[in-house]
């Protein structure tokens, strides 16, 4: 039989809980492994769809540059980039795998904290009849007239957490079944709520704050340090009209410190679990290459949810705003509290820019046609048999000519607005 047990309960009991390692989300892949790879499928997924519309030029109008500064202003090939990204995704594989493999996450414990977060909740109420008390509401008599209409759970929170009917049967260490105190179901389900949803989300925004304050002082300090920037940071800075994948075309040390360790730190100081290092990591992924991407979209959520996006970067990667817009990837509240934010106008610049390498396209266009009909009017002597490196020499610069030719016309023809509005920082 039963017996009242709520005399030695001042609160309800928590529950007891057996701990099993957490099977993998994706076996036989770890989940901190998973954790590794996901971001880098994000990398390569997303950058390959920015790159589809890249180069079949499926939307002229939200472009940042047109395609002939991608070909004139870049000062490194697509193959580079993608040979120094990867080299870079495979130390930070190896880093992050070094940190973790051998950490097992362990399931199980759920119940337990959720009533431990409705232990503090129950805790918390003791406080509402004194706090009220300072406004001169009387609670307790509230409360006893609530009760008396039937409100008995609105009753218990003016009375400080007081639910003498909210009971339930359990088993004492002794062995005897007991009556104790219990949650009501708005303490759990709160409680749940803030196990579940609150405690990741805040997790999720520190992980963010940071993210990028590691990142804006670390990224601010290669531009002021001539050492750090010479040795490590140009190379980002190589590319003047950024496209997706070359979000991450860093020095691998740089790429390390910048990106590996400072989504490292984020990772270890909020504690958070692999799961949500999924997340964070893809998520951080997504938003440093969306960031890089070269369009300016209205319909990208991501270059909404922030001032921060593909436009307000991208003036970073000219070389007049190259000393502004130190923030990234997520916020750019650093920005506005060191001033050195980019102001204003910037349509003029670009459209500068824009003419250059228009300019520098036509010039290659036109001698490279000149070539041509020079070694036309050449075609004898050259194939005769007293020159044969002369004669595979031209040939080579016949092939290029043929095929530089129609892409030049097809740059001409298409109009690229880059209009005012985007480019508005
Ligand atoms: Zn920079
Ligand atoms: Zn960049």
């Amino acid at each position: 039989m039963a017996v009242n047990a709520s005399v030695e309960y001042d609160y309800p009991p928590l529950p007891s809980y057996t701990l099993t390692p957490r099977p993998p989300l994706l076996a036989p892949i770890p989940d901190n492994v998973l954790a590794l790879i996901l971001p880098i499928v994000a990398y390569w997924g997303l950058s390959m769809v920015y790159h589809l519309i890249d180069i079949y030029d499926l939307f002229p109008q939200y472009r940042l540059h047109t395609p002939a500064e991608v070909l004139k202003r870049n000062k490194v090939s697509r193959w580079d980039v993608v040979r120094d990204v990867i080299l870079q995704q495979v130390i930070q594989t190896l880093a992050g795998m070094s940190v973790s493999y051998f950490d097992v996450e362990y399931i199980g414990r759920e119940e337990y904290d959720i009533a431990v977060w409705a232990r503090r909740l129950r805790f918390a109420q003791k406080a509402i009849p004194r706090l009220l008390a300072v406004f001169g509401v009387d609670a307790l008599g509230l409360s006893r007239s609530l009760s008396q209409n039937g409100h008995a759970i609105l009753a218990g929170v003016l009375a400080g957490g007081q639910y003498p009917g909210v009971t339930r049967s359990f088993v004492l260490d002794s062995g005897i079944e007991a009556v104790v105190p219990a949650f009501t179901s708005w303490e759990l389900s709160m409680a749940s709520f803030i196990y579940w949803c609150f405690i990741p989300a805040v997790q999720f925004t520190v992980g963010v704050f940071i993210v990028d304050t590691w990142q804006y002082f670390l990224h601010r300090a290669m531009h002021l340090n001539r050492w750090l920037y010479v040795t490590f940071h140009s190379r980002h800075h190589r590319l003047y009209v950024p496209y997706a994948f070359g979000a991450l075309y860093n020095h691998p040390v740089e790429g390390f410190l910048l990106d590996t360790a400072g989504a490292g730190i984020a990772f270890l100081a909020t504690r958070m679990t692999n799961r949500q290092s999924m997340w964070f990591f893809t998520c951080s992924t997504i938003k440093t290459v969306d960031d890089h991407c070269g369009y300016a979209f209205p319909w990208d959520p991501l270059q909404h949810f922030t001032h921060n996006n593909a436009a307000y970067h991208d003036i970073h990667h000219q070389s007049w705003g190259i000393k502004t817009n130190f923030s990234q990837p997520f916020f750019t509240f650093w920005d506005r509290l060191f001033n050195t934010q980019w102001e204003g106008d910037v349509k003029l610049r670009y459209e500068r820019s824009r003419e250059a390498a228009q300019k520098k396209l036509d010039q290659d266009a036109s001698s490279a046609a000149a070539s041509s009909s020079e070694e036309n009017s050449y075609e004898g002597p050259v194939m005769s048999t007293d020159a044969p490196a002369d004669s595979n020499a031209r040939a080579r610069l016949r092939r290029k000519t043929v095929t530089l030719s129609p892409h030049v016309d097809g740059l001409k023809g298409v109009n690229h607005g880059v209009t005012s509005s985007v480019l508005q920082a």
